[in-house]
């Protein structure tokens, strides 16, 4: 392994309770190749291209190769899947380690689809060259929108078939996040392990994520307020930006406040609330307008785990994480109405703005208004395309938001600033996805892949190229479907 890769390991995971994980390598794969590279966040790591690209370091993270200084696992976890709980952990994921950049952060090296795993159950612990593509280009949107996300450091193919419903070809993703400890790693430990077990994993949390907090005395509380509030944040931005999850199950919440596992996931079209783009969420327990409550139930289960730590009598304790998981919504619905204050061009807060902005949004439903499309119009005053604007709903909704800006001291032309800056010319369409993935996939062309990632990489440019990316799709009648990553 040569040297000058720039990877710094350490582990600190694997010096928590031996039940916390399981000390696992990476299967070889036939014939890696490297097919994607994000040079931006190598350079941020302390990575160095060219060693890392040669076949020696796409060795590494195809996992034929152990860099020096791993010390590879799988870690172990426990949720609600769906509503129900059940035993999960890495059955498709290895954590190289954790590597230390240049500037003293530290960040999980993980590899998504690097064969079993003693969590596998009945798994290949493989993954589909499609979703991984998929995961690579959404998170990569996700953070040119602003928003925390795990990011796709690089994509292998393997050389190697996996079969789903059909045959296809394998690929590993390289992810990296600031951890990778979810509600469900709480949960795990909260079930089988000691309390002595689960104060070990909360000190590890706060010394990792919030040191801020580490001297509090009533630390596990701030931990929990702390993860609430990055929470409120997080879903708040993925509501203003369109976001569906789509399987925002406990396992799959993570503790830092990063968006992860990208799996059918997309962005809405149209304004419905009830939008659900997930096969297998049946009943819309993952729909668009649900995911403010899914959080906020997935944060009762974190506060949950955190009981027998917030105090010694059981009954204060369960007072102390009401309050605090009651203070989510509000936290919540503040966030939201800040960032469409934003998204209207609105400096200052009035009590009325809520109602405003729902308004507009039943006028959007009932007109099939795209969401990103309409924001985006109404900041570049843009009033011929869409039905809505041709409607007297929307003129009387009209003059009442000129009048609201009336009634703050910045100029018009702040005003359409902030209206710019504050709503994307563009969102990762679905069609736009599709058509990159197949053209990768079938036909090993990655240049309609790049050309989107390229797009969509500075989404407030608003260029006339991301105009041509910003139209919708034929309708094609059938509505439009994920899988999950497999
Ligand atoms: P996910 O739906 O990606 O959140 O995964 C749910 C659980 O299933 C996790 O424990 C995964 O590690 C596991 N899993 C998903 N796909 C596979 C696979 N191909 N092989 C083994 N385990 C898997
Ligand atoms: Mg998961
Ligand atoms: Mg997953």
């Amino acid at each position: 392994m040569s040297k000058n890769t720039g990877w710094n390991f350490d582990n600190s995971y694997a010096r928590l309770p031996k039940s916390f994980f399981s000390s696992v390598n990476p299967t070889a794969v036939r014939s890696p190749k490297l097919i994607i590279f994000n040079h931006p966040l190598a350079k941020s790591l302390g990575l160095n291209d060219g060693p890392l690209r040669s076949e020696e370091g796409a060795a590494v993270l195809a996992g034929n190769q152990i860099p020096e200084g791993a010390s590879p696992l799988a870690q172990a976890y426990a949720g609600h899947q769906f509503g129900h709980f059940t035993m999960l952990g890495d059955g498709r994921a290895i954590l190289l380690g954790e590597q230390i950049t240049p500037t003293g952060n530290r960040v999980d090296i993980q590899l998504k689809g690097p064969g079993r795993t003693p969590y596998s159950r009945g798994g290949d612990g493989r993954a589909a060259l499609g979703p991984m593509l998929r995961e690579y280009i959404i998170s990569e949107a996700m953070h040119a929108l602003g928003i925390p996300t795990t990011r796709g450091l690089a994509v292998v193919t393997t050389g190697e078939s996996v079969i789903r419903e059909t045959e296809l070809p394998g690929a590993i993703l390289t992810r990296v996040a600031a951890s990778h400890l979810r509600v469900a790693t709480f949960q795990y430990v909260a079930k089988w392990g000691t309390v002595e077990e689960l104060r070990v994993l909360a000190d590890y949390t706060l010394r990792r994520h919030f040191p801020d907090l580490e001297a509090n005395e009533s630390r596990y509380l701030s931990l929990l307020q702390e993860v609430i509030k990055r929470q409120a944040m997080l879903i708040a931005k993925w509501q203003l930006v369109g976001f569906i999850h789509g399987v925002m199950n406990t396992d799959n919440m993570a503790i830092s406040g990063e968006t992860i596992d990208y799996g059918p996931c997309a962005f809405l079209d149209e304004y419905d609330p009830e939008t659900v783009f997930s096969s297998i969420d049946r009943h819309g327990r993952y729909a668009y307008g649900n995911q403010p409550y899914i959080g906020g139930w997935n944060l009762a289960r974190f506060a949950e785990t955190l009981l027998p730590l917030l105090h010694d009598d059981q009954d204060q304790a369960v007072n102390l994480a009401q309050a605090a998981i009651s203070d989510y919504m509000e936290q919540y619905k503040s966030n939201w109405l800040a960032g469409m204050r934003a998204k209207l061009g609105i400096f200052n807060e009035e009590a009325e703005d809520e109602s405003l902005f729902e308004n507009l949004l039943t006028m959007m439903q009932k007109y099939r208004a795209d969401y990103t499309n309409t924001f985006s119009a109404l900041s570049f005053e843009r009033y011929e395309d869409m039905v809505l604007f041709g409607t007297t709903e929307f003129a009387q909704w009209n003059e009442q938001w000129q009048a609201r800006k009336e009634r703050q001291e910045e100029s018009k032309a702040f005003s359409i600033q902030l209206m710019q800056n504050s709503n994307p010319a563009l969102i990762p369409r679905n069609h736009r996805v599709e058509e990159a993935i197949e053209a990768a996939v079938q036909h090993g062309d990655y240049s309609v892949m790049e050309k989107l990632l390229d797009v969509l990489s500075n989404p407030f440019a608003h260029t006339s190229e991301q105009a041509v990316y910003s139209t919708l799709p034929a309708p094609s009648g059938q509505p439009y479907r994920t899988f999950c990553g497999t």
